[in-house]
């Protein structure tokens, strides 16, 4: 080869070059700046560049990167499903038989909360209503119907996620709980928390974000990332004032997308009405 001209030799040796690029997974930016793909995806050897294109004209530099999720839910370990199962059964027993507040006075059931035990999304409500308390399932009247719905709308099913309350026991007349109540409560939800591990936390409304985190102002911290303990949580609207607020669903939404960009999920079209 030694007789070929010298532009044909650097032609080869480009070739080569963009061949080496792409098998050592040289990817648009879009690719590699995911925030599960980076992860996923090792970073690229350093490219093998043959003297003779050394001095070409270098590439035009990558986009900015998008801001990533800062703990996609690839980082966090999953639960241990069997630790969860047993453990969730051993606190479901402990809040069966629980006089640690008054509610234990007018309950029908208690309503430890349901769904899957290693879940990429924990929702957490305030406490049950009179379905809840009939049931002894969370979220099953009809904020309990729009939750699933908006479960459904992020492309899950209801059993993918887990519901609970910041309270276990129906509070009369559907009255928010006491500080106190929720204080006493509160133990059991940081307990599932810690079986469950869950990606990211759903705060559903004022009394939640309050019981959970200590915090007041839904209006102005929903849709606003914050933190229970490494656990990332955004507030955003209970589904019951979205009953009698409709017009708030479109906020809702928006905060649900930021945590589906969180978890690493698509956002699906949501149709109108
Ligand atoms: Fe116990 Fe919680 Fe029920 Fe109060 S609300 S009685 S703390 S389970």
């Amino acid at each position: 080869m030694g007789d070929r001209p010298p532009l044909n030799r650097i032609l080869d040796q480009l070739a080569g070059y963009l061949e080496f690029e792409i098998s050592e997974g040289a990817r648009p930016a879009e690719f590699t700046t995911h925030p599960l793909k980076t992860a996923a995806v090792p970073a690229a050897k350093p490219a093998f560049v043959p003297a003779a294109v050394r001095a070409a004209p270098t590439p035009p530099a990558p986009e900015p990167a998008a801001p990533p999720a800062a703990e996609p839910r690839a980082a966090r370990p999953a639960a241990d499903a069997a630790g969860a199962k047993a453990g969730m059964k051993k606190l479901e027993t402990a809040v069966a038989s629980c006089t640690k507040c008054a509610l234990h006075r007018t309950r029908t059931k208690t309503v430890p909360g349901q769904g899957c035990l290693a879940p990429e999304i924990l929702f957490v409500g305030e406490g049950p209503g009179a379905e809840e308390d009939a049931q002894g399932l969370a979220f099953v009247g009809a904020a309990g119907q729009l939750l699933t719905k908006m479960i459904q709308a992020m492309g899950f099913q209801r059993d993918e996620v887990f519901i609970a309350n910041v309270v276990k026991c129906r509070p009369p007349e559907n009255r928010q709980p006491l500080p106190e109540e929720m204080e006493a409560c509160l133990p059991y939800l940081r307990e599932q928390i810690a079986l469950l591990n869950p990606g990211v936390i759903v705060v559903l409304g004022a009394v939640a974000l309050k019981g959970l985190l200590g915090l007041d102002g839904i209006m102005r911290r929903r849709g606003q990332w914050h933190a229970y303990e490494d656990i990332p949580a955004m507030p955003t609207f209970h589904p019951s004032y979205l009953l009698r607020t409709p017009s708030a669903k479109k906020d809702t939404w928006e905060d649900l997308k930021e945590v589906l960009r969180r978890v690493g999920r698509p956002i699906p079209a949501v149709k109108k009405g």
